[in-house]
């Protein structure tokens, strides 16, 4: 099971991580989008932090649906909507939980790429961060239905998202910013799809090692 504590760690992290990144995913962001994707994400994940502190004694649920509505009020953007409602359905979907399962991380993580996809209409191989949340969350629930422990399968829904981030590289972009580009969108990973691979690394390593 996954505590509450280990879902704030993880939020707490997953703040951390898009720190060290900020200039990274900037970077990806330059030729194919605005240069703003990790300064984005760390604003988003500062404020973020800010918040915590007012929540931290509610529900799983309450948590979450509080970091989506401040991605959403923070961040400017396509990155930003985007990752709110990631947050938000998840926290819709766990609801009054204290502690989450390996069902209940799937049912989780499948709320929220729905949301994304409602939100952002993106399909499959349109070169977005759901080409690499979707892989991710269908190698989480193979994994956890065949019996695997969290461990294992959070470390093949983050080998899972990783694959589907570099498959970006080839693919023609067809949502968001860098689909203006047309075929000069050829050859450069998406900056989301790569937020959307640290987002599940940092689960495997914060929930990974204790189940
Ligand atoms: P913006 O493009 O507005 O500058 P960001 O740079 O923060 O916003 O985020 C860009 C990322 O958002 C892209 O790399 C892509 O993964 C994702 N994205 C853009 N549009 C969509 C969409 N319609 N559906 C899903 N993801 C999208
Ligand atoms: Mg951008």
């Amino acid at each position: 099971m996954i505590s509450k504590d280990a879902v704030l760690a993880w939020i707490r992290t997953l703040a951390d991580v898009y720190h060290e990144n900020r200039q990274y995913l900037t970077e990806l962001d330059s030729p194919i989008g605005d240069a703003d994707h990790g300064i984005n994400m760390d604003r988003g994940f500062q404020k973020v932090l800010e918040k915590l502190p007012g929540v931290e004694d509610k529900d799983i649920g309450s948590i979450l649906k509080t970091v989506g509505m401040t991605l959403v009020s923070t961040v400017g953007g396509a990155g930003g909507p985007l990752y709110g409602t990631f947050f938000m359905r998840a926290g819709m979907a766990i609801d009054a939980k204290e502690e989450l399962s390996a069902e209940d991380l799937v049912t989780m993580f499948q709320a929220a790429l729905d949301g994304v996809i409602q939100r952002g209409k993106a399909e499959l191989n349109d070169k977005t961060m759901v080409d690499a949340i979707t892989p991710a969350v269908e190698a989480l629930r193979e994994a956890v239905s065949s019996g695997a422990s969290l461990s294992e399968a959070l470390s093949k829904a983050a080998a899972a998202a990783e694959e589907g981030m570099k498959a970006t590289i080839p693919m023609l972009a067809k949502k968001g910013r860098a689909s203006y580009l047309g075929e000069r969108s050829i050859g450069h990973q998406d900056p989301g799809a790569t937020s959307s691979y640290l987002l599940f690394k940092t689960a495997y390593e914060t929930w990974g090692q204790a189940n």
